[in-house]
């Protein structure tokens, strides 16, 4: 059983990748060790620094941008920078990371259903 839930719902909604119930998330950012409703065991799919890596850039790019764009128009002094992007970087972090680990967990399993199912390998 797998489930036809979009990526986009994941990314949205995550959830189990085989069964589209159980939920993904511990807290904001630890799995969980299996899915509650189908028993997947989820405490191996090991992502490792692939979402990190992503989250850095992606988050990166975006706050240097948004930083540079700030104090080119309005030239704020550098308290209002500090209030303004520490909170927001660390927000943007927790999601982007949640984003990440949910997309790799997701292609991992299906990958993991297409060798399953491959008759070639
Ligand atoms: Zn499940």
């Amino acid at each position: 059983m797998t489930t036809n839930r979009s990526l986009l719902a994941q990314i949205f909604a995550p959830r189990c990748p085989k069964c589209g119930e159980g939920k993904l998330f511990r807290d904001s950012l630890s799995i969980v060790d299996a899915c509650v409703s189908c028993g997947l065991v989820l405490k191996h799919h090991d992502a490792a620094d692939g979402p990190t890596f992503f989250s850095l850039v992606v988050v990166g790019f975006l706050v240097i941008g948004c930083v540079a764009f700030v104090e080119m128009h309005y030239e704020p002094p550098l308290w209002v920078h500090a209030v303004i992007w520490i909170p927001f970087t660390i927000v943007a972090c927790i999601v982007s990371l949640r984003v990440f680990k949910t997309i790799f967990i997701t292609f991992e399993h299906r990958l993991a259903l297409l060798k399953e199912n491959d008759p070639n390998a």
